[in-house]
């Protein structure tokens, strides 16, 4: 199977594909979602490089009744359609719709979503990497065994401040790699296939 010799990453998106919205709030139709620089080119030179690539998201606005799953399916059709306009492919989006109260085993930091995903396409996890802006993305991808990856955008300097901040003898939360943005990263990753 030409799956099988595919490497996978998996993306967190806002913050990392597209602006966080302002006072940690959420994006509830197109008009709130705006690409961040050279976001469209990074996953263009992820999918052209032979990635497979999955979006992992935290979606809590539909279990809070901010925003519906049809108002979230409309922003990410609109969303695919530029990065295919842009030569991007996603293989499948995994939302986690719930309540932080609901105690579900998709929200991150839980890994559900990425054991999700190997399931569904049969792939091993240890062979993979996770780009994320928060602390949320690097438990959630050392859980599954990812390779965290944070970057600069989004919440990514207040994360990467914490570490600053914290026993830098502390380990146990550093991703693998840090960097600038979404297109940096992929710059790296290029190289890894
Ligand atoms: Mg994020
Ligand atoms: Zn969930």
């Amino acid at each position: 199977m030409k799956h099988d010799s595919m490497k996978t990453i998996f993306l967190d998106r806002d913050g990392v594909i597209n602006e966080n919205p302002p006072n940690r709030g959420y994006v509830c139709n197109w008009n709130g979602f705006s690409f961040l620089p050279n976001a469209l080119q990074a996953i263009n030179i992820l999918t052209v490089s032979g990635f497979r690539i999955f979006l992992i998201t935290n979606q809590a606005g539909i279990g809070k009744g901010i925003f519906t799953v049809q108002q979230l399916s409309d922003i990410h059709q609109r969303m695919l359609k530029e990065m295919n306009r842009n030569g991007g492919e996603i293989a499948k989006i995994y939302y986690c719709p719930h309540h932080p109260d609901d105690g579900c085993p998709c929200r991150k930091p839980k890994p559900g979503m990425l054991k999700n995903a190997a399931n569904e396409y049969g792939f091993d996890i240890s062979d993979t990497f996770f780009i994320g802006d928060s602390m949320s993305d690097i438990i959630a991808a050392q859980s599954a065994g990812a390779s965290p990856i944070l970057v600069l955008t989004g919440h990514g300097r207040d994360t990467y401040n914490c570490y600053i901040k914290s026993n830098s003898n502390n380990k146990t939360r550093m991703p693998d790699k840090i960097f600038t943005n979404l297109y940096s990263a992929s710059r790296w990753l290029q190289n890894k296939r």
